[in-house]
């Protein structure tokens, strides 16, 4: 299996991320979708942990499963916070021993109800571990627009630039003008950081839902977006294509400026990353 860091080496990579189905119903959508754009031949998919209420469970078991059935790498995200490093033992050495190569490691976010995070608070407390356990590729996450919780931009750039220094490439949150992503690069650059940054592009399908989503990572929407998204809301087909149109021009802008690979956030659906690497002509449509 395939280490993430070589393949941005390799040239322009483009990879697809999906979350855990909750349930038999979900799990269906979810292998149609997997199956349906692994036709496409992405150089890596990723796979949430946890993320916005779904299951920690079902990574472990999906990640490792689809590793073993596809000639691509299935990279987990792995939060730290509220687990013991016995748990985060367990799972890592779990990924190691099925070949998994690639972990997305991730603080997670703090207990809603204030208590005690655990024994790991931060990102960077996570990666000697993974190092430890195994020879994998590690990724981080990056907030072009700053991560919520950081007390100032200075602050958020030098706590980024630490975990970079630990990490072998980033992988953005999504963002919704280009120049969020070319700022941040910049100012890396400008630090010393040479660990390529992926940006994240999300496919709306939703107003309310992404205007929820964008809000809670401290992104911003243009006044234009803004306007094109009131124009749509309400009108389930019509938010699909904005989405649609929306992608395309954000990797237009992406791929023109030179990123090292897009990370379409397939959402467990098909469709709409279909037609935005159609009409990018990344890959031809199998
Ligand atoms: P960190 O890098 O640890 O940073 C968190 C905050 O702490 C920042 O403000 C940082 O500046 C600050 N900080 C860092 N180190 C220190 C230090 N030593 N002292 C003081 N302050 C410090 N969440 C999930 O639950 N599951 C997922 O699958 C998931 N996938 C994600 C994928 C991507 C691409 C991104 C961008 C986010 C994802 N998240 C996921 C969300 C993420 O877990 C949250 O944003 C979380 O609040 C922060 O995680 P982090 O890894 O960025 O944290």
């Amino acid at each position: 299996m395939q280490r993430i860091d070589d393949l941005l080496r390799a040239g322009t990579t483009l990879s697809f991320e999906f979350f855990p189905p909750k349930t038999p119903e979900a799990l269906a959508t979810f292998r149609e979708a997997f199956g349906d754009l692994a036709t496409l031949a992405p150089d890596f998919a990723s796979m949430t942990y946890g993320a916005l209420g779904s299951t920690r469970t079902e990574t472990e078991g999906l990640v490792n499963g689809l590793n073993a059935d596809h000639a691509f790498p299935t990279m987990p995200h792995l939060t730290c916070v509220g687990h013991t490093r016995e748990q985060l033992v367990r799972l890592i050495t779990s990924y190691r021993d099925a070949g998994v190569k690639n972990i997305l490691a991730l603080a997670g976010d703090p207990p809603a109800d204030g208590s005690d995070p655990g024994e790991f608070v931060y990102a960077s407390e996570l990666i000697p571990l993974i190092r430890e356990i195994g020879d994998f590729a590690v990724g981080v996450a990056a907030f072009p627009e700053v991560h919520p919780r950081s007390a100032s931009h200075a602050e958020d750039r030098a706590r980024l630039l630490a975990k970079l220094d630990l990490a072998d490439f980033a992988l953005t949150q999504f963002f919704w003008e280009t120049r969020h992503y070319v700022q941040l690069v910049e100012e890396l650059e400008a630090l010393g950081s040479t660990t390529p940054v992926l940006p994240s592009v999300m496919p709306m399908v939703s107003v309310p839902g992404i205007r929820r989503m964008t809000t809670m990572n401290g992104a911003t929407f243009p006044p234009a977006l803004d306007e094109r998204m009131a124009a749509v809301d309400g009108d389930p087909e019509a938010t699909r294509a904005l989405g649609i149109d929306v992608a395309v021009e954000l990797s237009r802008e992406l791929l023109d400026y030179g990123v090292p690979g897009l990370h379409l956030c397939a959402m467990n659906r098909a469709a709409s990353v279909r037609k935005i690497t159609d009409r990018l002509g990344l890959r031809a449509a199998a």
